[in-house]
């Protein structure tokens, strides 16, 4: 495993014995100071979450196998899985908070295990069912042209990468939307119903849109930001045509080196 990805996992393993500690401490302050029938209570209350904690540790544990085996799980064990990073993500943002690490590598971090697990799948899915869900950001800043409703509103003048998301897009036959937000990609995703998306997005909107489009597969890549965040940003084309042939299981075989990092330079 990749020490960025050890990085979530190395924090939702710690949130998880956190989680414990407190809930050992709880019982310890709770079950001296109250009478018989309180005990019972404070027993059956420490109980479900003390389950509950172990179903979250069976899911870490499941997800560290999925990880280094690269084997997909069934999908009861997958829900685990994600019931543990769920609930636990913002636990470790707190305490990676704590640790003085950045919460741009941790959100990093777990897009790279989102993408690790996506590929443990051996997914084929046909062209039409795949889309590219890209952001408004990558369109060059004074482009007249209203693109977020109707992609297709782009004349392809060759000045943004947007053009470039076009070429790929006709070349594969796949969808290709541009939102300005989470609400409008949600609704994209709703009104399209895509079997695999690849999302270009931050840190922070790919976290949130590949945790609310469970159990969509979704291959997040990274934008690149040379003029700062949200502004005539980025993106490898080498990384999304690759995200797209491992869809099409071209690509299975391939080593997929999404997300990029800040520091990575575009391939046009
Ligand atoms: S490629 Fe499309 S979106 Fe980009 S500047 Fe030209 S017309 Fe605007």
């Amino acid at each position: 495993m990749k020490s960025r990805k050890r990085i979530f996992i190395g924090l939702i393993s710690f949130s998880l014995l956190l989680l414990f500690g407190i809930l050992a401490f709880s019982w310890h302050l709770f079950f001296k100071s109250t009478d018989t029938y309180q005990q019972i209570v404070v027993i059956a209350i420490i109980a479900i979450f003390c389950s509950i904690l172990l179903i979250m540790g069976f899911g870490i544990g499941g997800l560290v196998f999925a990880l280094v085996k690269e084997r997909n799980m069934p999908p009861i064990l997958q829900n685990i899985m994600l019931l543990a990073v769920n609930t636990l993500f913002p636990v470790a943002l707190y305490i990676g908070r704590i640790l003085g690490i950045d919460k741009h590598i941790i959100k990093s971090s777990f897009i790279e295990v989102n993408n690790q697990l996506v590929k443990c799948n051996r997914l084929t899915i046909s062209p039409e069912k795949i889309m590219i869900l890209a952001p408004h950001c990558l369109q060059k800043s004074d482009c007249p042209h209203k693109i977020t409703i109707e992609s297709a509103n782009c004349i392809r003048c060759g000045q943004c990468p947007v053009d470039d998301l076009h070429g790929i897009a006709q070349k594969y036959g796949v969808k290709l939307v541009i939102a300005s937000g989470g609400t409008l990609a949600r609704k994209f995703i709703e009104q399209a119903r895509p079997k695999a998306v690849i999302a270009i997005a931050c840190e922070r909107d790919l976290t949130s849109g590949i945790k609310d489009s469970k159990p969509l597969p979704v291959l997040g890549i990274l934008n690149i930001r040379p003029e700062g965040p949200c502004f005539n940003t980025l993106v490898s084309l080498k990384a999304v045509e690759e995200a797209i042939e491992f869809f099409l299981h071209k690509g299975a075989n391939n080593v997929v080196s999404f997300p990029l990092t800040q520091n990575q330079k575009p391939l046009n």
